[in-house]
């Protein structure tokens, strides 16, 4: 059975005691809401550490819609039967009180990164994210803490605030994990109905689109957007939210390819759609094979 500790001081307590006794300690921060995706993150972390922690927290500051908040699945016995299941040696559930006591003061902010995309699009998110992730790490003192691929911005502005806090802890990126027919899994995905969800399979869609213009030679940034565009609007149930190139290392938007943009790992095309009230995102290498 995986411990459960839902308050700072007391995963501190534990994670002192596990240092001291020479044990290294990885971490799996999450909202919840565990599917394939997180128990991905989970084995990964098994890989590479003595002790898994999984924090569940969801995580107020970084939600500007209340909706969103209020309507965030919550399914915390299933979440603590998977993390049993899994051999999670923790698990930290932090109230929102114990997190945020009266007089809490204090935000985190990572410029540049947190601008475009997701920042542009949900105003005060990433300020949310990264005090949150700080106050995670400090509470749970990990040696490593594993992100996924599907939230990249995040992963990115996370390691910035990593290495510009020398917080050292090693950040773990894992790939993007997705249903059959593409989907990238998410916890937002079980609020979508029956149409919905079979309509969801024109996000990735619209990122294999945008990457099967790109291969060719003479496609321009602008073609890419189209294609991905197109894939999104033929679909009666998505309004598109943005579809972003972007450079892979500083997140810039790009108007152009420059002749070694056209190889894996430099640019990055990002998808965020909505249906109804649910928001979705997605990205991939423009130019992996
Ligand atoms: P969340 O609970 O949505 O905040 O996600 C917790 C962690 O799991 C984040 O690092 C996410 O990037 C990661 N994650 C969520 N969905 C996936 C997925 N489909 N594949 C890989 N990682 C994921």
């Amino acid at each position: 059975m995986a411990t459960a500790f839902d308050n700072p001081a007391a995963v501190r307590a534990w994670s002192d005691a596990t240092r001291s006794a020479g044990r290294t300690i990885a971490l799996v921060p999450t909202m919840g809401a565990l599917h394939r995706g997180h128990l991905e993150l989970i084995r990964a972390a098994r890989q590479l550490a003595d002790a898994v922690v999984v924090s569940i927290f969801v995580n107020p500051l970084q939600f500007g819609e209340r909706g969103d908040f209020d309507h965030y699945p919550r399914p915390l016995d299933d979440d603590l039967r998977a993390c049993d299941a899994e051999g999670v040696d923790v698990v930290f559930v932090p109230t929102a009180a114990s997190m945020y006591p009266d007089g809490f003061a204090t935000t985190v902010r990572v410029s540049g990164l947190t601008e475009a995309m997701e920042g542009a699009a949900r105003p005060g998110h990433f300020d949310g994210v990264t005090t949150v992730v700080t106050k995670l790490l400090a509470a749970t003192r990990p040696h490593a803490a594993l992100f996924g691929e599907k939230d990249y911005q995040q992963l990115a502005v996370v390691r910035r605030l990593t290495a510009d806090l020398d917080l050292g802890v090693d950040i773990v990126e894992h790939p993007t994990v997705r249903e059959s027919d593409g989907l990238a899994l998410s916890s937002r995905n079980r609020r979508l109905d029956d149409a919905q969800r079979r309509a969801a399979r024109c996000v990735p869609k619209a990122l294999a689109a945008g990457r099967d213009v790109a291969t060719s030679d003479r496609s321009s940034v602008a073609d890419v957007i189209e294609a991905a565009t197109r894939a999104i609007d033929d679909e009666p149930l998505a309004d598109l939210d943005y579809v972003a190139v972007f450079d892979a290392g500083n997140l810039r938007p790009i108007d152009r390819f420059e002749i070694d943009h056209r190889r894996a790992g430099r640019v990055r095309i990002a998808v965020a759609a909505r249906f109804s009230d649910v928001r979705l995102i997605d990205n991939a290498d423009l130019f992996a094979h």
